[in-house]
């Protein structure tokens, strides 16, 4: 594997401005001081890794992902464990991820080794960054990009991969905790064929208007359906949705191509599972859900993914109508799970998977 050269960072942030940067977190608008870089050349592969200061990237005005949008991006979060250690959850999940999504952008891979690598060094270098299990977590941001300058459209020769690290507030904000859905008729996120199971930026670009569309709607978030028939339950923009029951299943869309298979989503239907839950991959259609709940034959709903692990759905609005799901503000099942979940995450259950790994 490539070695990492580390540059030291002239003046990092002192621990009292730190922990007055910490006091109250959001999501995704504080930064650490490293950021990992590392460059791809056609015919050379990966070179010169580097831990060094977070700072602006250089980039020709011709590079290719400015044009052509060759980029994609994991995220996943580094944990405080009980005993003051650090671990992230599938770490090796995201790298495998990545390059899957890779292949559909036509960019090079990256071992996943390497992945797992470039995150180890990023959380060890600001270890101090991570927050107290009861205040959040260290988001972590691996992203890969075309700089090659150059404007004829094929696959870039050049590319740099980056991790860079945001420490993000907890699960349990005060507060109503349910969300309210815009279904979208008129747009779609995904077709069958393209980029939908990939995680790239292009995707987000293409659900930020049906998202402000949700907003002026009043809700929180939008649910895309297939793009074919305007008829399947697919997913939000960026988390995967689970339907519950009255009889006590779990039902999910199966991955079609164009959802993102999320490690969320995947690791649900094992915590499920081994909660005593029947989860079924299948397609369920807009008006049949409509239906399941006003008749009560549906319990729950909620999104799922890495960084509000679960979210549960209050309420769906559409112009082709609405309903609120049960009453309104969330379920059992949903609270069961996520605490099932962020106690694994949290090295506060067994992590009987084997899912966590060790960073610093
Ligand atoms: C990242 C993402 C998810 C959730 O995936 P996790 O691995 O659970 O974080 C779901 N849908 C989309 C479109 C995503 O980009």
């Amino acid at each position: 594997m490539l070695d990492f050269t580390t540059q030291t960072l002239p003046n990092p942030t002192s621990p009292e401005d730190r922990a007055a940067a910490m006091e109250s977190l959001g999501f995704g608008t504080l930064f650490t001081d490293h950021m990992v870089t590392i460059r791809y050349t056609e015919g050379q592969g990966w070179h010169d890794a580097v831990l060094g200061p977070r700072q602006p990237i250089p980039l020709d005005p011709a590079a290719a992902v400015l044009h052509y949008a060759q980029e994609i991006f994991e995220g996943l979060k580094a944990y405080r464990l009980p005993d003051g250690s650090v671990a992230s959850f599938r770490p090796e999940a995201n790298a495998a991820r990545f390059n899957h999504s890779a292949t559909r952008l036509a960019m090079p891979h990256l071992p996943e080794e390497l992945f797992v690598e470039s995150i180890r060094q990023l959380v060890a270098a600001d270890v101090d960054w991570v927050p107290d299990a009861d205040k959040g977590s260290l988001y972590l941001r691996p992203f890969m990009f075309a700089s090659e300058a150059f404007l004829g459209v094929r696959p870039a020769r050049d590319y740099i991969y980056c991790v860079i690290a945001s420490p993000v507030g907890g699960y349990f904000k005060s507060g109503k905790s349910a969300v309210t859905l815009w279904v979208s008729h008129d747009y779609v996120r995904a077709v069958p064929g393209g980029t939908g199971a990939a995680k790239c930026g292009g995707n987000y670009a293409a659900s930020l208007m049906p998202q402000s569309v949700g907003i002026e709607h009043g809700c929180d978030q939008v649910l895309f359906l297939d793009a074919v028939e305007r008829k399947w339950i697919e997913e939000l923009g960026g988390m995967n949705i689970m339907f519950v029951f009255n009889d006590g299943t779990i039902v999910t869309p199966p991955l079609n191509g164009s959802i993102l298979p999320g490690i969320t989503r995947d690791s649900l239907h094992a915590v499920a599972q081994d909660a005593g839950y029947t989860v079924r991959e299948e397609p369920y259609s807009f008006d049949q859900w409509m239906e399941d709940a006003k008749s009560g034959k549906l319990k729950e709903a909620f999104a799922c993914g890495t960084a509000a692990v679960i979210t549960p759905i209050g309420e769906v609005k559409s112009n082709r109508g609405g309903f609120i799901i049960g009453n309104g503000d969330g379920g059992e099942v949903a609270r069961t799970l996520r605490e099932a979940l962020v106690g694994v995450q949290l090295g506060q259950k067994p992590d009987t998977h084997g899912w966590m790994t060790k960073l610093a």
